[in-house]
Parts: C-alpha cells; sequence; structure tokens
C-alpha cells in the first residue's frame, strides 16, 4: 500500500512520500504527516549495529510504491553508514546510556537528516531541470549539516540563514566555511526572524522562480532517518537490558523527539520520552498548563534550543490535539544556564564525560528524575560534539576538548558571509 500524506492545515490534496520531500512544506503552509503510519516487519533480519541495515526494515512502509521506493537501499547506505552508538555511562548505576549522534561531518544529529534528505532530492531531480535553492533557517547545527550535505551536488543551491551573534564561534565557521553552491547569510536577529523569513520565502509568488525545498526538520525527510537511530538504539538497549528504555530529548524545534514518537509508533522498544528544554520553556509550560503559548526565543548556551515557537509543534498536536493526548506520549522539563554549566563540571568529574550544552540539559533532566524511575534504563541523546562549544565547556572542566578530525578539517577554511536585515526583501535581494 501507498502512504499517503496530508497538510497538517488540511489544505491541498494527498500526496506522495516523494512529493513531501520535494515539497518540504505544504502548499497552505502546514507541515506534511503521514495519514496512518505504516507497518514494520519486526521479524524482518537486521543488524541494529549498522543504522542502513536498520533502516531498510524501519522506512520500507514509507516508500512502498513511492518513486524511490528502489532506492531506499542505496539511499541508506549513502546517507547513514555513519556510527551512532548508544554507549554505557561508566560509574552512573548501570542502566545510564548516551546515544552518540555526533560523529557525522558536522558532529551533530543534523547530519542524519541532511545527508538522507540530500540523497532524496538528487534522486527527484529532473534530469536538466534548473537548481533548487535549499532555504534554510539554522539556529546553530542544521546550516552547518545542511551545507556538508549538499555541498558541490550541481542540482543544488544552498541558502543558509542565522542570527548574529547567536551561534558560537565555530558553529559560524562551519556555516560560512563552504563557498562554491553555498550562500551563507548572517540576519540582524534572532533564530525566530530566520525561520519568518523561510516561511516568508516560500509562499511568495514572486520568489516562485527559486524552486525552493526547505531542509528544516519540518520536512518529513529529515524525520524519517531520525527514526532510524531510535529504531537502532532501542532494539540495542532491549536486547542488553531486557527492558524498553526510555529517552531524553534536548529539544527546540521538535524534530528529533517527533522522530522518537514514530520510531515508538511503529512497535520499537521505545519507553518514556522526556523532553529536555533550556530556558525557552513553551513546551513544558503547554505541559503543565494546557495553555500554548508561543514566545520570542531567549539566547542561552544550549543555542540550538533556543526556539519560542516550535515549529514541529504543529505536526504533534496534529496527531495528538490535546494537552491530555500530549502528555500520554511525553513530559518535560527545562534547564536554565547555570545548572547547565554545574552539570558539565560535575558530569567530567564524576563520569568523565563531556557534554555539549545542550546534552547537558539532558543529564540534568536525568538526574532530577525520582530515584525509582532512575532504576530503569535511560538513554541521553547527545545532539551535538562538545568540542563545538568549546568556548563554553572548556572553562567549565579545565582542560581542552579534542576535536575530532572532520571538525578541524573544517575550522581551517576560509569564512565568508553576507550581512542582511531580519526582512523578506533583503533575502530576496540577496537570493537575486
Ligand atoms: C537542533 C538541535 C537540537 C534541537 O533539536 P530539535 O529537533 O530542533 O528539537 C538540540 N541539540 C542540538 C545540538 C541541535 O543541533
Amino acid at each position: 500500500m501507498r502512504l499517503e500524506f496530508l497538510s497538517t492545515r488540511g489544505g491541498g490534496p494527498a500526496v506522495a512520500l516523494s512529493e513531501a520531500i520535494e515539497q518540504g512544506l505544504a502548499a497552505d503552509g502546514g507541515l506534511f504527516m503521514p495519514t496512518s503510519l505504516p507497518r514494520v516487519e519486526h521479524g524482518s533480519p537486521c543488524d541494529p549495529a549498522r543504522l542502513p541495515s536498520v533502516a531498510r526494515v524501519a522506512l520500507a512502509g514509507f516508500f512502498e510504491q513511492d518513486r524511490l521506493a528502489a532506492h531506499l537501499p542505496a539511499i541508506a547506505d549513502a546517507a547513514l553508514d555513519l556510527p551512532a552508538p548508544t554507549t554505557a555511562v561508566k560509574d552512573a548505576g548501570g542502566k545510564l546510556f548516551v546515544l552518540e549522534l555526533f560523529h557525522g561531518p558536522t558532529a551533530a544529529f543534523k547530519d542524519f537528516g541532511a545527508r538522507f534528505l540530500a540523497e532524496c532530492l538528487q534522486r527527484l531531480q529532473p534530469a536538466g531541470a534548473p537548481p533548487t535553492t535549499i532555504l534554510v533557517a539554522t539556529s546553530g547545527d542544521t546550516g552547518g549539516a545542511v551545507a556538508a550535505a549538499f555541498h558541490r551536488r550541481s542540482w543544488a543551491r544552498v541558502v543558509v540563514l542565522f542570527p548574529r551573534n547567536l551561534v558560537s564561534a565555530r558553529q559560524e565557521q562551519q556555516l560560512t566555511c563552504w563557498g562554491d553552491n553555498v550562500i551563507a547569510l548572517r540576519v540582524a536577529g534572532s533564530f525566530d526572524d530566520c525561520q519568518r523569513m523561510v516561511k516568508e520565502a516560500f509562499v511568495d509568488p514572486a520568489l516562485r522562480r527559486h524552486r525552493f525545498s526547505s531542509a528544516n526538520s519540518i520536512n518529513v525527510g529529515r524525520l524519517l532517518p531520525q527514526l532510524v537511530y531510535y529504531a537502532a538504539s532501542s532494539l540495542q538497549v532491549f536486547r542488553q537490558c531486557g527492558e524498553k528504555p526510555n529517552y531524553i530529548v534536548p529539544s527546540g524545534n521538535l524534530g528529533n523527539v517527533s522522530a522518537a514518537i514514530w520510531a515508538r509508533l511503529l512497535g520499537y522498544p521505545v519507553g518514556r520520552l522526556v523532553l529536555a528544554h533550556n530556558a525557552n520553556r513553551t513546551v513544558p509550560d503547554y505541559l503543565d498548563s494546557g495553555h500554548w503559548q508561543p514566545r520570542k526565543s531567549v539566547p542561552t548556551l544550549a543555542s540550538a534550543m533556543d526556539v519560542g515557537n516550535p515549529s514541529n509543534m504543529e505536526r504533534l498536536r496534529h496527531q495528538f490535539p490535546t494537552v491530555a493526548d500530549l502528555r500520554a506520549q511525553l513530559s518535560a522539563d527545562w534547564v536554565d544556564d547555570a545548572a547547565i554549566r554545574a552539570r558539565i563540571s560535575t558530569d567530567f568529574r564524576q563520569f568523565g564525560r563531556i557534554w555539549c550544552p545542550h546534552t547537558a540539559t539532558a543529564a540534568e533532566v536525568y538526574q532530577r528524575l525520582p530515584a525509582a524511575d532512575r532504576a530503569q534504563p535511560w538513554v541521553l541523546a547527545a545532539t551535538a560534539h562538545p568540542a563545538k562549544f568549546n568556548d563554553v565547556v572548556e572553562p567549565l572542566i579545565g582542560q581542552q576538548v579534542p576535536v575530532p578530525p572532520s571538525l578541524a578539517r573544517l575550522l581551517d577554511l576560509p569564512a565568508q558571509c553576507v550581512d542582511v536585515d531580519p526582512t523578506l526583501s533583503s533575502l530576496a535581494a540577496a537570493l537575486a
């Protein structure tokens, strides 16, 4: 059976997976959702230590009868052959694990989605068509991952918008070091401004000629590979402990946790899901009060999570319409900068593990769980490598963070970017 995708806002026709991936955002401004989740053949052989192997089984139903169906194995091999080990935290009492999502080219989990999307779009590009413009707003890591994934693919141009002074120095370097088919725009505004500009550009008739595609976490082509690492990790821990592991997910736009929910709905042994937010507490407040109140983002140390109006909330609220429905799927807590700092120092001393500021929110939320809950297996999603945030982390641990070789290479390249105002007209001018 072929899956169909509909806009969360109900406008427009149902589309196939490939169309949902190509369009990114639905024509009415909504997000694409499958009308049902496919069945997974859990009996099919798969090697949980290899993501391409897990992807073939976990994603088969999404691709069935789609234009890309025959390409799924090749897409999975090209995009997902990255390590994503779930490692035990020694000295933490036995059942604490870390899902290490930072072994890709730009050292954050965004690499998985960006690479998978690039492989899908490449195979969907009509022969001889003019280049697609991949428009991406980033609070830090998405832009670098997308630039790395699409760099020097002749059929694509990447335009990255990032907020000036609100990303780490090394993140900025990863956004601006590419050249060729990658343009970096440094916006005099917040991440929310960047995101708004992208959304406005998408629905602006005069800009249609750029053939936009989105690479933000609203694209289903990014959610699918992310569910694969939850599937793989949960199978590994379940086999080891005989219990379903719970996950704590450092969250901003809620793409990563949406993928975790999909993995669980597909039948993978994912237990409870707990969101770790920074001081941008829109989601924890919603779960407490039942009132949805998006707000301006505030800058924090975990800057890739500085989101006041999470874009994937529209998807979650479509799937789980009332606050009670959503509470049945997940819970959430939030962590201020002082607690992030303290957790990075403490866990380095106690466990010898170095967290990036985002991962530290999850480590802090774990420590706040009741002791009885901590008797179960828990996995912290480690969303970025601490070397990307050396300016925050090194003073707290009193030593240098070793830089992975792929990151070291990018840090040596010359940087270039264009400064723009937070308006659609300045974006349009830069697109020229
Ligand atoms: C993007 C990002 C997050 C937030 O993920 P969402 O899918 O937006 O919730 C957390 N940590 C890091 C390091 C990120 O880059």
